[in-house]
């Protein structure tokens, strides 16, 4: 029985992503800003994936879903996309009591859980049932023939329904969302990616903030193994899937080492190591048109992160250093790394070009008058320039991810 005339007419069912923002909703009069971006990159993670208009209604976004790809595929893309605090699949049904039982049942079939509520809105207000008694009719139907048991106060998941002027909307259930900003709306950063824990969890945080990343990794093969240069691929391929293409470079560094080896004091070649990485990251930054560096570095970790070393080290960049973990420590690192699928990537074994003729006792409080005066046999711009023009670069992109040779 429909309950009432339909203000248009019914279309056929239609299947939609609600995505709730997250940060952005506080965003004042530049929220637009945001949330164009975000339609974009969304666009970007659904390559492959037929859309339809998006529109934003207050706090939300919804997504038209024209084709029929499976429920898991559209759940793993848009988890993937920074700025959403959570989504939901909603599909419409006509405005009538039988469909929005139907549609809720067939819905809630496949949702884990045991416990469960209905909560319905009505933004359109002639439908002949309030949203009370909406709620009663669906739960009791769900529970009837799914075996459920309704739990307003704390439910396994919720059944949401929307009736609107020309159709009902269900969702069942919600997905957790990527949170914090649209990559790209922070402009462009290039992340240092060791190959160990903490980087790839730095570069996440970042683009978490909006910044889009490329990343570059220093190595010292042939003097060590490829591993850590296939292990920051890995890690470059993994990040890529939070913003659909990014670019890795890799450095070599161990023409820099050999120099600093056999011309600097044992105690400083770490520290000096770590200034020449800032120096040719900086250059690779500016031609990749980034304006920050990102690195993992937590105050107090090593020796090479005193206060005293991080600012000798600061002190060689030519831009702005972004450090999101300095005030974290090692097993909070460690958590997210597992969260972010990184961890078992980062400990398998490699040989990290900075354990090479790594002093027993390195300096712990270096100051620049001391690095400036060991530097001052070296001639700096040839080194750099010499490890930038010999960098290769690897495209990574996702979805239809693949490695190649960038031009
Ligand atoms: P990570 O777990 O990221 O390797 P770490 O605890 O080993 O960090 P360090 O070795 O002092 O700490 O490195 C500090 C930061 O310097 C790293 O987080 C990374 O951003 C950068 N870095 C170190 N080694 C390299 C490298 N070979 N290539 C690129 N960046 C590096
Ligand atoms: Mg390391």
């Amino acid at each position: 029985m429909p309950l009432i005339e339909p203000l248009t007419t019914p279309a056929s069912p239609r299947r939609y992503l609600i995505g709730r923002y997250h940060e952005i909703a506080l965003k004042g009069r530049n929220q637009w800003r945001f949330i164009e971006q975000l339609k974009r990159n969304l666009r970007d993670a659904f390559a492959g994936i037929e859309l339809g208009a998006m529109r934003s209604e207050g706090p939300r976004l919804m997504v038209e879903l024209i084709g029929e790809e499976p429920e898991e595929l559209i759940v793993e893309r848009a988890a993937l996309v920074f700025g959403l605090q959570n989504f939901s699949i909603s599909r419409t049904t006509p405005l009538d009591i039988e469909a929005l039982k139907r549609e809720a049942v067939s819905q809630a079939r496949h949702y884990p859980g045991r416990t469960f509520a209905v909560r319905t809105r009505r933004a359109e207000k002639r439908f002949a049932l309030n949203s009370m008694e909406i709620d009663r009719s669906v739960g009791a139907a769900v529970a009837g023939e799914l075996g459920l048991k309704v739990d307003l106060e704390n439910p396994d998941f919720t059944i949401a329904i929307e009736i609107m002027p020309a159709a009902a909307y269900v969702a069942v259930g919600k997905h957790p969302g990527a949170g914090g900003l649209p990559v790209g709306i922070a402009g462009r950063g290039l992340a240092l990616l060791s190959g160990g824990i903490d980087s790839p969890v730095a570069a996440w945080r970042m683009m978490r903030r909006g910044l889009r990343l490329d990343f570059v990794h220093f190595h010292s093969y042939p003097l060590v193994s490829a591993a850590s240069r296939e292990k920051a691929a890995d890690l470059a391929a993994h990040l890529t899937r939070f913003e659909g293409h990014s670019i890795l470079m890799l450095a070599p560094f161990a023409e820099v080492q050999r120099e600093i080896v056999a011309r600097a004091l044992r105690p400083l070649r770490v520290v000096l190591y770590r200034r020449f990485m800032m120096r040719i990251a900086t250059a690779l930054a500016l031609r990749a048109g980034a304006s920050a560096l990102v690195t993992g570095e937590s105050l107090g970790q090593v020796a090479s992160q005193t206060l005293a070393n991080m600012t000798v080290i600061e002190n060689a960049a030519g831009m702005p250093i972004l450090r999101p973990l300095v005030g974290m420590d090692k097993n909070e690192i460690v958590e997210q790394a597992r969260m972010l699928g990184t961890f078992e990537t980062s400990i398998l074994p490699d040989q990290d070009c900075c354990s090479l003729f790594v002093p027993a006792h390195p300096e712990t409080r270096a100051t620049i008058a001391e690095v400036e005066r060991a530097e001052s046999c070296f001639d700096i711009d040839r080194m750099v320039t010499m490890a930038v023009d010999a960098t290769e670069k690897q495209r990574f992109e996702f979805p239809h991810r693949r490695a190649e040779q960038a031009a």
